[in-house]
């Protein structure tokens, strides 16, 4: 894709700060990091979100961050990490290159998670009925 900043750093047009690259996939840091160490895991060809990439290829993406998060965990001092897909606008994806963030996190980092909602019942089995009719 042309106008694809992630395709454009995968062809070397634009610089990146390249934790990991094989055949299918780079890693690289996000540069404006949610913490130190933020990294983003890319497959090479172009694929505008999780829905739309074939399995292999997310599957993939999974297989390369177990390989590579906790070096990253240990190069910056970090106990845990977070993964998160934006998928879509409205989720917060920018980039209309299918990626993951794996972001280290730190005792007492102050990052703070969605906050969760109060619901009745109800509402979880009418909410799970209008899934369940739609997932094959
Ligand atoms: P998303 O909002 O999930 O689409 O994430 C896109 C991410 O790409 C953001 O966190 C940006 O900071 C990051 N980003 C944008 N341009 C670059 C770049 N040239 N190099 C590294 N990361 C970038
Ligand atoms: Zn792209």
């Amino acid at each position: 894709m042309s106008d694809c900043i992630f395709c454009k750093i995968i062809q070397g047009v634009l610089p990146k700060y390249k934790v990991y690259e094989d055949e299918d996939v780079v890693a690289f840091l996000d540069i404006h990091p949610v913490s130190v160490g933020h990294t983003l895991v890319v497959p090479k060809k172009h694929y505008l979100d999780l829905v739309n990439a074939p399995p292999e290829v997310a599957a993939n993406l999974m297989a390369i961050t177990q390989k590579i998060a906790p070096s990253i965990m240990e190069a910056v001092g970090a106990t845990a990490f977070n993964l998160a897909l934006n998928n879509g606008a409205q989720a917060g994806q920018v980039v209309n290159h299918v990626h993951l963030h794996i972001i280290p996190r730190f005792a007492d980092d102050g990052l703070r998670l969605w906050p969760a909602k109060e619901v009745k019942p109800t509402e979880l089995e009418d909410t799970v009925k209008k899934i369940r009719t739609l997932v094959v």
